[in-house]
């Protein structure tokens, strides 16, 4: 029965972090459409659904409009690894700027909400640390990270403006680095790249002397802070992420043990502008959202080598 059940656009479904939230969404009996333009997203992360009365597929690119009818929009298209949003910058750029644009542009004709899917980037090589909401960030404007830090700083811009002049209803995720089954096996990230090398028996890649930080928070933890940011009152910036803070020696250790302990670590050059910490302040999600992370790396590591393990002998 039309107008029965909330409809929900997620962009860059088919991606890593999209497609688990459509699994969440449509478990729960609600409507989605996904779109992506399957540049890093894979049509195997939403199979499972093609054919389902409630869920509909748009290959669609967003920096081109679109006309939907939806109740909310979950805006997550943009590739999020650094070799691929590196591989053409101004196109990522233009996914994060006129991406957004075009749905916010939707969500006020069609009187949606809009959860935008930002980043820990948006602090970039942080001076303060752990990272809360109110600190402002020290991104290079210039470097070779910018396309995507500074795409996300004008969508979140573009976001709050929207709600200033037309009183759009937004949401904004400042997302941390997170980690899961559906990464992809060439993604370059350091948990798929750690995890694929060791199933793989090669040497584990520390950039640098991986004396660098970052916390890593399982997928199926973040979708919940999505859901519950999306559902409450609170517009964000709000951090979702796991606090524990690992340096990416420590965490190529853990892998190794997990994988196979005789693996040597070798060191490569540390990519430029590489953040050397990253640590979010979750106390305002705490407060605001009744969330937080409830899955230890050791437990999420687990799964998500089990999810390597399958792939890779397939
Ligand atoms: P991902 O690369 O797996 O997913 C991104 C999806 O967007 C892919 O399916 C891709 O094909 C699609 N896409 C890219 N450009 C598009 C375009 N122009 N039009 C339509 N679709 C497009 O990455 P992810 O890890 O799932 O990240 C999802 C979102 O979360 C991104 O916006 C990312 O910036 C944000 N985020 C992720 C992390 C993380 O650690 N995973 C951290 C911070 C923020
Ligand atoms: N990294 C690494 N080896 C790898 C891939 C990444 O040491 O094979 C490092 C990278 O230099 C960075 C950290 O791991 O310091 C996290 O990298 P990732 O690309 O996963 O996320 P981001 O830098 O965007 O937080």
């Amino acid at each position: 029965m039309p107008g029965s059940k909330t409809r929900n656009l997620i962009t860059g479904g088919a991606g890593f972090v999209g497609s688990h939230l459509v699994d969440r969404l449509m478990e729960s009996g609600d409507e989605v459409i996904c779109l992506d333009n399957y540049f890093t997203g894979n049509k195997a992360n939403i199979a499972r659904w093609i054919g389902h009365p409630f869920f509909e597929l748009i290959r669609h690119d967003v920096t081109e409009p679109i006309k939907l009818e939806v109740d909310r929009i979950w805006h997550l298209a943009c590739p999020a690894s650094p070799i691929h949003y590196q591989t053409n910058p101004v196109k990522t750029a233009k996914t994060s700027f006129l991406g957004t644009y075009n749905m916010l542009g939707l969500a006020r004709r069609v009187k949606a909400r809009l959860l935008l899917a930002s980043t820990s980037e948006v602090y970039g090589d942080p001076q303060v640390h752990p990272q809360p909401e109110s600190y402002r960030g020290c991104v290079n404007t210039i470097g070779i990270r910018a396309c995507y830090d500074e795409g996300k700083r004008i969508a979140e811009t573009l976001c709050f403006d929207y709600r200033r002049m037309h009183g759009s209803e937004i949401r904004v995720a400042r997302i941390f680095n997170t980690y899961g089954p559906r990464m992809l096996p060439d993604d370059g990230r350091v948990v798929s790249n750690f995890i694929v090398q060791a199933l793989r028996g090669e040497a584990l890649t520390l950039y640098g002397d991986g004396s660098q930080t970052r916390s890593f928070c399982y997928v199926d933890d973040l979708v919940e802070g999505l859901i519950g940011l999306m559902n409450g009152d609170h517009v964000g910036p709000i951090n979702l992420g796991n606090p524990t803070e690992f340096t990416i020696r420590k965490l190529a250790e853990l892998v190794r043990e997990q994988i196979n302990p005789s693996l040597p670590l070798i060191t490569k050059p540390l990519p430029a502008d590489d953040p050397l910490q990253r640590q979010p302040v979750i106390d305002l999600a705490v407060e605001q959202l009744g969330w937080k992370p409830h899955v230890s790396l050791a437990q999420g590591l687990d799964s998500t080598i089990a999810y390597f393990r399958e792939l890779l002998s397939a």
